[in-house]
């Protein structure tokens, strides 16, 4: 396999400097949080059950993993499922994030500090 993203966005939500509500293309809370189901329980053999986070850029029948979705769950994440399928993946030596990542999903939604009050 061949992963057709290898860069992370400039606003990928796993990056600390992010403020999703700037997240383009209709922001929605609701669907970050359904991404929920991508996360591995850390260590679990059968790792997210198959499920991905697509970047938001994807393209329909052309999805292209998020690429701190991918950093994470291979690090901190520790899924081990997703560890078996890079073995396999040709380019992943080619990933690359920039900045600090979150070290939770919990952590990539929003929070109070993400909202601006205007006088
Ligand atoms: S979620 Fe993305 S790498 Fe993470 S991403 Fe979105 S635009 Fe890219």
């Amino acid at each position: 396999m061949r992963l057709r993203r290898t860069k992370q966005c400039k606003l990928c939500p796993w990056k600390l400097s992010t403020n999703p509500f700037d997240i383009p293309d209709g922001y929605d809370v609701d669907k970050h949080k359904a991404l929920s189901c991508t996360i591995a329980d850390p260590g679990d053999f059968r790792g997210s059950g198959g499920k991905a986070m697509a970047c938001h850029h994807s393209k329909e029948g052309k999805e292209e993993h998020c690429v701190g979705w991918i950093y994470n769950q291979l690090g901190p994440g520790n899924n081990i499922a997703l560890r078996m399928e890079m073995m396999r993946c040709e380019n992943i030596k080619d990933l690359k994030v920039v900045g600090d990542q979150h070290e939770r999903f919990e952590d990539t939604l929003p929070s109070i500090k993400h909202i601006q009050i205007t006088p």
